[in-house]
């Protein structure tokens, strides 16, 4: 027997791994036809040995075989499966074997039908599927004004979408005119669709507060009702906790006023009218309140935040 670098007694695999799996991965067995699960191709990600976690096989190497078990047409790269002849059961095989802990795996057959013509042919219960990581993210923020800040925040890198729009407020799909009056409830907000591989959360929020001031009650400047009200919609517990240390340290080091920020969940977020979409680009010229108000709010915080802006 082989000595393989992930390595444990008998007693220490069945408490790892539930009987089926101990059966098929320690004792050479196989499963039912159509018994497993993995048959189908239907997300990204990769799939790695039951036993000792080692990633195998990644969602594209995969097909549909029609034989009942997960096929693949080749494995991941750097020796991670090792074949061994197999004579057993009166027929001529060979068996793929997890290289870093023998874990029985199947068989593999040169009868695939890709290009690469062959056929890993595997037991689910051997496996274990790793979706892919979600690198998109949703962060809802009111600021005042959603023209201020959706035009900073389509600026940032790793930002992928800003839409102007309404949440917190009772009325469903509300209008700009019925949100402007102030008694809808609804606070004008951006959401900002991110990359959270290239921007954090945690700079969505520096730039969010650079961008307006959280410390003016239910207004900024001369934008004055709930409407305008300085919050972030958190859509779950990250985005909450996160907030609530960033506010604390916004307060504790840099306000000596009150933050008025509130926290609130999101429930649901309206699309603005297409015409606020874009609004500072498209209206610049037309608009006095852009010149007067946007653009130096604007100016100035794309300037602190040169670094991290789009090329
Ligand atoms: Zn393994």
């Amino acid at each position: 027997m082989k000595d393989y670098p992930y390595q444990l007694n008998k007693n220490q695999w069945k408490e790892k791994l539930d009987e089926a799996s101990y059966y098929v991965l320690r004792e050479q067995g196989t499963e039912r036809a159509y018994s497993g699960t993995f048959l189908l191709v239907n997300e990204q990600g990769n799939f790695k040995c039951k036993g000792c976690g080692e990633v195998l096989f990644a969602s594209d190497m995969q097909f549909d075989s029609h034989c009942g078990w997960p096929s693949f047409d080749r494995e991941v790269s750097g020796g991670k499966i090792l074949q061994i002849e197999d004579n057993s059961h009166g027929m001529r095989r060979t068996e793929i074997v997890c290289a870093n802990c023998g874990g029985h795996l199947g068989h593999i057959f040169d009868d695939g039908p890709t290009q690469t013509g062959k056929r890993y042919c595997v037991n689910s219960l051997s496996l274990q599927f790793e979706p892919e990581e979600k690198r998109q993210d949703t962060l809802v923020l009111g600021g005042g004004c959603f023209w201020c800040v959706e035009t900073i925040f389509r600026e940032l890198e790793g930002v992928l979408e800003v839409k102007s729009g309404y949440a917190g407020g009772k009325l469903p799909n509300p209008t700009y005119e019925a949100v402007c009056s102030g008694e809808t409830g609804h606070a004008e907000v951006i959401r900002v669709v991110y990359d959270n591989s290239k921007i954090s959360l945690e700079t969505l929020y520096k730039v969010f507060f650079e961008s307006h001031d959280p410390t003016q009650l239910n207004r900024q400047g001369n934008d004055v009702g709930t409407q305008y009200r300085s919050v972030i919609f958190y859509a779950n517990e990250f985005q909450k906790s996160l907030a609530q240390k960033y506010i604390a340290m916004l307060q504790r080091d840099i306000y000596s006023n009150q933050i008025e920020t509130t926290l609130e969940p999101l429930t649901k977020f309206y699309d603005a009218e297409a015409y606020h979409d874009d609004y500072y680009n498209l209206n610049k010229e037309k608009n006095s309140y852009c010149t007067a108000v946007i653009q130096p709010k604007r100016d100035k915080v794309l300037k602190m935040n040169q670094a991290i802006l789009k090329k």
